[in-house]
């Protein structure tokens, strides 16, 4: 029985109903998802509950509800079961749907045509591997970074910086496909097995050393759930801060301004990634660097996980809230390290009207001001 198999995959026995989970959604706010109560009906039911489509798919796997629960469960994958089984029914909101069948087709969940997946990269001269090549490091572009033009220039930043500290890198171009993190959010666990064996295909053509993702999303889901990858997956923060450390990376230039770091949920809250970006941002000459009130495992989700990129939910974005809470810092610019937080944040700037207030910049763009 599939609800019993859940039961124990999750450790949903163990659950006390103490609703600290509940109590620290931030998609509360919006949608009275009570994750608690959802756990309590397949309990004492033994059947996957039916909710409203909001308290379903409205929740951004942010993760806010494992980092506080005092049994460390994870409640919101149990959300991903219940949408594993409506995918299976058919029951599946219409943009969700699309997204899915655009990974399915095209490799990418934008609805773009794989041929035009590396377009970004014209006149950069970026090499692909060759059948059986060593890689000393492979860059994983990702979906947004490939087709998204604002975060184009998040991937171009990425090509500086390696050039500029003469790294021999490798992409992987048109052959590049979506690593499948939002895919598995939405509950497509079907699809998403297939992105795996076809990613793992690809990347066993090479001998790779180690793979520096753009997106915190690839990073998590090569890092948690590619069993056969044994080579080491970095997000870009992490390797800059090793490449700080090893006195590779070298600012020349200075970059004054005060600015404030948004942690990205699945660099932070899932994968304690905090101290990595602040150092890069506290070590770049001209920086006064302010922390926002709600900072490292406390930050506030932008709303861009979980598959929420495809799914809106009506009233204030909490990118909104968050845009006015780095305001109140003082700082001149909000910096990110995520795709998804980027896209989201500015919307969020002109949305709020805070155009001539702050500025959004991802933290790779900082760093290839100033080497
Ligand atoms: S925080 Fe954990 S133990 Fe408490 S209700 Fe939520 S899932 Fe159950
Ligand atoms: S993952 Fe985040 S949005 Fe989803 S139920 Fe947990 S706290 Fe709420």
């Amino acid at each position: 029985m599939a609800e019993q198999e859940i039961l124990q995959r999750l450790n949903l026995l163990a659950c006390m109903q103490c609703g600290i989970c509940s109590g620290s959604c931030p998609i509360t706010v919006k949608a009275p998802l009570n994750i608690r109560r959802i756990i309590r009906e397949l309990v004492l039911t033994r059947k996957l509950p039916k909710h409203k489509e909001e308290y379903i798919w409205g929740c951004t796997t942010c993760s806010t509800c494992e980092v506080r629960c005092p049994r460390e469960l994870k409640p919101y994958e149990l959300l991903i079961d219940i949408r594993n089984w409506l995918v299976e029914e058919g029951e599946v909101p219409v943009n969700i749907r699309d997204a899915l069948e655009s990974v399915y087709k095209h490799g990418n969940p934008w609805g773009r045509a794989r041929s035009k997946r590396s377009e970004w990269a014209e006149g950069l001269n970026l090499k692909q591997p060759t059948q059986g090549e060593k890689i000393s490091l492979l860059y994983f572009v990702g979906c947004a970074p490939a087709y998204d033009s604002r975060v184009q220039e998040v991937a171009k930043a990425l090509v500086k910086i390696f050039g500029k500290m003469d790294e021999d890198f490798r992409f992987l171009g048109n052959d590049e496909t979506c690593c499948g993190s939002e895919i598995y959010s939405m509950g497509e666990k079907g699809l998403f097995e297939w992105l795996v064996e076809e990613n793992q295909n690809l990347f066993n053509k090479y001998a790779i050393d180690l793979m520096v993702t753009t997106s915190p999303h690839c990073f998590n889901i090569f890092k948690t759930r590619y069993p056969e990858i044994k080579f080491e997956v970095q997000h870009y923060t992490q390797y800059l801060c090793n490449q700080l450390e090893k006195g590779k990376l070298k600012f020349q230039e200075k970059f004054e301004a005060t600015v404030t770091y948004h942690d990205p949920c699945f660099l932070g809250k899932r994968n304690n990634i905090f101290e990595e970006p602040r150092k890069i941002l506290e070590t770049i000459p001209g920086i006064k660097f302010v922390e926002m009130p709600r900072n490292k495992a406390q930050s506030l989700c932008c709303e861009g996980g979980g598959g929420r990129m495809w799914y809106d939910l009506p009233g204030e974005r909490l990118a909104e809230a968050r845009i006015m809470e780095a305001e109140s810092t003082g700082a001149e610019i909000i910096v990110t390290s995520c795709p998804f937080c980027l896209i989201n944040l500015e919307d969020a700037v002109k949305t709020t009207g805070k155009e001539e207030k702050i500025k959004v910049m991802d933290l790779a763009e900082i760093v290839a001001q100033t080497i």
